[in-house]
């Protein structure tokens, strides 16, 4: 694939097989940067001289650059802090979901440059391989503005289990069992192309470019059609077999509470998903009623759809806290389609955390990342920015 058409393109800058030191160096940069040479060193441990010796290799080839000179306000002396031109590499992360694929067209920082969906009227894995390839190619040739780099590599997320190689072990919205996603689509496309879990995906883009950007030890918690969650403790994505099977689902937070389809009284999905919300709202008021007109009724101070917000965001804080007790993370990021619950129902949320924890904890951070389809197929393509600089599949 071609997209940008224009002949400028410039050979990809190497970030493999950068090895040690080299490639802490470009890793912070890449992360953190633009940072002064005396910063950079002081975290990496590293002499002025070693860093001298081992960042020029990476100006020479263009991986790094120098930006313009500021003063180091500690010695007076200019610095010319080093950088990387994030547009020098793209990126494009697919979001599946059981109607629509979405696609954002990225910077080598995972910044929005494009973005477009398309419907899927057939899930087979063979149409749906087509309407993904041209969506690649489509949001691909959106930023023709002939500067930046091509298209290095492609993320695709969804909701399921998915191995090391791409292949979709399990994705029941899709009916998809032992599916060769990747294989298709490089097949299709002739680029490199990263599966994965769509809540390890946004785990991972929160990690690098997101709301938990440093944080070594969190969690993330997605309400929407269904539960998620995801940890990373000493800076790793704990990436297990389990990771995609959605297991907190099914935790109890209230109990007597209400039935879900399994016959578990109160547990997570029983009370948290928006279909759950919506059902118990709609029994309450005696007609249908839509999440987002629960959520605007209970603001409305509306005493049923009130109670139905609260009980649920009471059980999310019940759900946040054994999250906290459990793995002791710093913060906790809830997010997902439903994530308005948390801001509706912030009292009873609040309530249902303390009512769970100790005294002597720490303060849980609870830090509330409103999602859209974009965010998810951002995430898609931090997985792929990750596979292009770290030089391995997730
Ligand atoms: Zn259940």
């Amino acid at each position: 694939m071609e997209p940008h058409g224009s002949g400028a393109d410039p050979a990809p800058v190497a970030w493999t097989p950068l090895t040690g030191a080299a490639h802490s160096i470009a890793l912070e940069v890449l992360l953190d940067g633009p940072l002064p040479r005396s910063e950079l060193a002081r975290r990496l441990e590293l002499s002025a001289g070693s860093l001298t010796r081992l960042s020029k290799p990476l100006l020479d080839s263009g991986l790094l650059l120098e930006t313009a000179g500021a003063y180091d306000p500690r010695s007076g002396r200019p610095t010319r802090p080093l950088d990387v031109d994030e547009h020098s590499h793209r990126f494009v992360g697919v979001k599946l979901t059981a109607r629509t694929a979405h696609a954002v067209l990225t910077s080598l920082r995972a910044t929005v440059l494009a973005s477009e969906e398309a419907p899927l009227p057939d899930t087979s894995p063979e149409a749906t391989t087509a309407v993904v390839a041209d969506l690649v190619r489509s949001v691909a040739g959106r930023h023709l503005d002939g500067e930046g780099g091509g298209v290095r590599a492609v993320g695709v997320s969804l909701g399921g289990l998915v191995d090391r190689r791409g292949r979709v072990v399990d994705a029941a919205f899709l009916g998809w069992h032992d599916v060769p996603l990747g294989t298709l689509l490089e097949g299709e496309l002739g680029l490199p192309v990263v599966v994965d879990n769509d809540l390890l995906s946004f785990t991972r883009a929160e990690q690098w470019f997101g709301a938990a950007r440093r944080c070594d030890h969190f969690a993330v918690l997605t309400i929407g059609e269904g539960l998620g969650y995801g940890l990373v403790v000493h800076d790793e994505v704990v990436d297990r077999p389990d990771a995609g099977v959605g297991l907190v689902g099914h935790v109890p937070v209230l109990p007597g509470g209400p039935l879900c389809p399994r016959g578990h009284a109160g547990c997570a999905e029983a009370l948290l998903t928006v279909a759950a919300v919506e059902a118990r709202a709609s029994v309450a008021l005696r007609r249908p009623v839509p999440y987002e007109e629960v959520l605007d009724l209970a603001l409305e101070g509306e005493p049923l759809a009130r109670r139905v917000v609260d009980d649920s965001a009471r059980g999310l804080g019940a759900l946040v806290a054994a999250i906290g007790n459990f793995t002791m993370p710093k913060k906790v990021i809830l997010s997902g389609e439903g994530v308005r619950l948390a801001e509706v129902g912030r009292e009873a949320l609040r309530e249902g955390i303390r009512a769970h924890r100790s005294e002597h904890a720490s303060e849980l951070v609870v830090d509330v990342q409103p999602t859209g389809f974009t965010e998810w197929a951002r995430g898609a393509a931090v997985t792929a920015i990750r596979t292009f600089v770290l030089g391995h599949r997730r």
